[in-house]
């Protein structure tokens, strides 16, 4: 079986959507199933309509009137989704009642893009003469703990996806809600923003999939991002390691989390573009060989440095314990990290638990007369590939690059055999950055 996931552009509208159908009728014979997303702007407008609610101002028929737009476009009956409409107008009430909206009535209302674009699209298919059915995922066994906002299914969810799916009409093509689930209450949860492609992993995983497809927008994963760098191309294949670090440093394509369970579960992962299908994406697995010496260049900007300088490092053992234990007591997720002998720097990218910590270590340090201080406004430059650590000169390369484009490097981090070079540049330098990067190592 074939998992493809559509995301909110592919199903935006009946343009979309009708190019939607296209690609799965031409994958019919690979059993696919599909999983979409919201229509793109609803989920947004939803959280938008519960946060309005929460403070006084209840408005439902703002999103109702966009989700009807689509189903009128696309000739659905007027009365298919309208007990659904109806429950979102009631809770909405209930939101602007209370005026409190808790994570759980959060997601609730989060969840109601995906059960309506599942049911106009299948109801859609149908009607163009291919057979389709709307699955709630919960129907094929998504119970999930209730971490709302971030929710992951239980142990119990492969073998009952399993059971579901080889239950299903083999001659219909099942349309499958992303990113929602419901706890074994029958409390409904999200697995996070953007959280579709997660979906797709994790069912895909679930049923054995022979692949998980991804479509999106873009001609697969692109050696930088493309509003920047506009030479940017596409990557054809990489291994999973490297699509984590690129999906973890701000690549648009693709959720942080998305590939654990594809990579657990070895299922080869494409991106693809629904508006160009003819496009081969970049297929995301164990055993890619890129034969380039780079795979590709993202940045994260808006980090911050915290940086400690003190002679009670010099050859003291536990120092850099402390500085951890401190970080991790005030809840900083810490990026990249150099030290020297007198000093330590770090990135984070949240500043009021960076403060918390600097505020814990100052009086460690004062003693010996040193110093805490923290840095805004600067940018993590990720280049990342499997060649990094076992081809002399690269770094070289990549510093001189940027030396010459004038920007000045605050911290270097590159680790044992390790597959990514981190560069630490002030925000208004990543662009340049970004770009003489992509030009040394792409286009020489
Ligand atoms: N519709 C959800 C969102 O906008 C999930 C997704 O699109 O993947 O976050
Ligand atoms: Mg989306």
């Amino acid at each position: 079986m074939l998992v493809m996931k559509f995301g909110g552009s592919s199903v935006a509208n009946r343009e979309q959507i009708t190019k939607v159908l296209g690609i799965v009728r031409g994958q019919a014979k690979r059993r696919p199933l599909v999983v979409s997303s919201a229509h793109k702007g609803i989920t947004d407008a939803l959280v938008r309509a519960a946060k309005e609610a929460a403070a006084g101002r209840l408005d439902a028929e703002t999103v109702l009137a966009r989700q009807r737009a689509v189903a009128g476009e696309l000739g659905c009956d007027a009365g298919l989704l309208e007990p659904l409409y109806r429950e979102l107008s009631d809770l909405l009430r209930g939101i602007h009642l209370v005026r409190e909206l808790s994570p759980r009535s959060l997601d609730f209302v989060s969840s109601f893009g995906e059960r309506w674009s599942v049911r106009v699209i299948a109801d859609f298919f149908r009607r163009e003469g291919l057979p389709a059915r709307a699955y709630d995922v919960w129907d094929l066994g998504f119970v999930t703990d209730a971490t709302f906002g971030s929710a992951r299914p239980l142990s119990s969810f492969p073998d009952a996806a399993k059971k579901a799916v080889a239950a299903m009409p083999a001659d219909e093509v099942a349309i499958v809600t992303g990113f929602v689930g419901k706890t074994v209450d029958g409390d409904i949860t999200t697995v996070g923003r953007n959280g579709s492609d997660l979906t797709a992993t994790l069912l895909g995983a679930a049923i054995g999939a022979e692949e998980v497809q991804i479509w999106s927008d873009t001609d697969g994963v692109m050696s930088a991002d493309p509003s920047v760098v506009k030479s940017a191309r596409n990557i054809p294949e990489m291994r999973f390691e490297e699509a984590a670090e690129l999906a973890y440093f701000g690549s648009r394509v693709l959720h942080p989390a998305t590939l654990l369970p594809a990579m657990e579960a070895k299922i080869p992962v494409r991106v693809l573009n629904t508006n160009r299908p003819e496009h081969p994406g970049t297929v995301i697995e164990d055993r890619a060989q890129n034969p380039r010496d780079v795979t590709s260049i993202a940045y994260k900007e808006g980090q911050l440095v915290l940086t400690i300088t003190t002679t009670r490092m010099f050859g003291e053992s536990g120092f850099l314990g402390r500085v951890f234990e401190a970080c991790a007591r005030q809840g900083v997720v810490v990026d990249v990290v150099t030290t020297s002998e007198v000093s330590v720097s770090l990135t984070a990218n949240a500043a009021e638990p960076l403060e918390r910590a600097a505020a814990e270590l100052q009086p460690l340090i004062e003693p010996q007369g040193g110093q805490v201080r923290i840095e805004r406004g600067r940018s993590i430059v990720v280049v990342v590939g499997q060649h990094l650590s076992r081809k002399p000169g690269l770094g070289a390369e990549i510093l001189g690059a940027v030396a010459r484009a004038g920007v000045n490097v605050e911290m270097i981090s590159h680790a044992f055999g390790s597959i990514n070079l981190s560069l630490v540049v002030r925000d208004e330098d990543v662009g340049k950055t970004a770009l003489v990067l992509h030009q040394v190592l792409f286009e020489g």
